[in-house]
């Protein structure tokens, strides 16, 4: 897993629903876990968010051997994003290294925030268990991050309730852009969702609503499948992957909407698990 060529960059879906995890039969295709996205820049591991999709990501890390060094990058700490992480296996292990990066909260709120969801009375006190070395690193939302050698992470602040961080993630010549739980104004782009896309080879947005659902959805912090199509467009994004899928859209929903936003904008996919693309 992190022994990719040199310069090659690949994403890897293992959880691509939002909001509350949705298991079942109408689920099977698109999956059921909620986000998590690894994405391999050469020999650097970095995880897009650690919702319940991070399960099966630990458990392929450990099971390809060797100690685990991981960048993770937090939207934000709302339970869809964070709840795989005391499921991550490789944190029960000596020699893992992971690094937690988040700017949506202010100083010390990230590890507090953290902390909290790993302990009484909402879990046993699990920090205990834990046996990798976690570091902390919060950031002003806005500024570029030196996460690894040759690697160029630019950060936005998203439009979110309690607030949101979106990443543009450069690695030699390629781009991907990741910006899900956030909301737009209708007939309005929103500058730093651009800026963080502009000509990147992968967008992967939030796409949670359906334009006929978002009125009734204003201030949930959340966008629609149609304006994913709008800013890929004017930002020049070369493949749009819708993300974020609501938990009551069932395969054949998802289906539908990858076909006609297909159809409006060629590539378009709607994220499902298991999906790797190769930059
Ligand atoms: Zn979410
Ligand atoms: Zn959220």
């Amino acid at each position: 897993m992190q022994d990719g060529t040199a310069g090659a960059m690949r994403l890897r879906f293992w959880g691509v629903r939002g909001s509350l995890p949705s298991p079942g039969a109408g689920t099977q295709i698109f999956g059921g876990n909620t986000c998590c996205v690894e994405l391999c820049c050469g020999p650097h591991l970095l995880m897009l968010d650690a919702g319940t999709g991070a399960r099966g990501l630990g458990d392929a890390l450990v099971a390809g051997g060797g100690p685990v060094s991981v960048d993770l990058l937090l939207s934000h700490s709302h339970l869809d994003h964070i709840a795989g992480l005391p499921f991550f296996a490789p944190i029960y292990q000596n020699g893992t290294r992971l690094r937690i990066w988040g700017g949506h909260l202010g100083r010390g709120g990230l590890e507090a925030a953290l902390d909290r969801s790993w302990s009484a009375p909402l879990m046993p006190d699990l920090r205990r268990m834990f046996r990798a070395e976690l570091r902390f690193e919060e950031f002003r939302q806005g500024s570029v991050l030196q996460v690894q050698p040759g690697l160029r992470v630019t950060t936005a602040a998203l439009r979110h309730p309690g607030g949101c961080t979106g990443y543009r993630v450069e690695w030699q010549d390629k781009v991907v852009a990741y910006a899900t739980d956030t909301e737009h104004k209708p007939g309005d782009l929103d500058p730093n969702v651009l800026h963080l896309a502009r000509d990147a080879d992968v967008l992967v947005y939030d796409a949670s609503y359906e334009e006929a659902e978002f009125a009734s959805h204003l201030g949930w912090g959340h966008s629609t499948w149609q304006h994913a199509v709008r800013l890929a467009e004017v930002a020049g994004v070369r493949r749009l992957v819708l993300f974020h899928h609501e938990p009551g859209r069932d395969d054949m929903a998802l289906a539908k909407i990858e076909q006609q936003a297909a159809a409006r904008r060629p590539g378009t996919l709607a994220a499902r698990e298991g999906m790797m693309i190769e930059l």
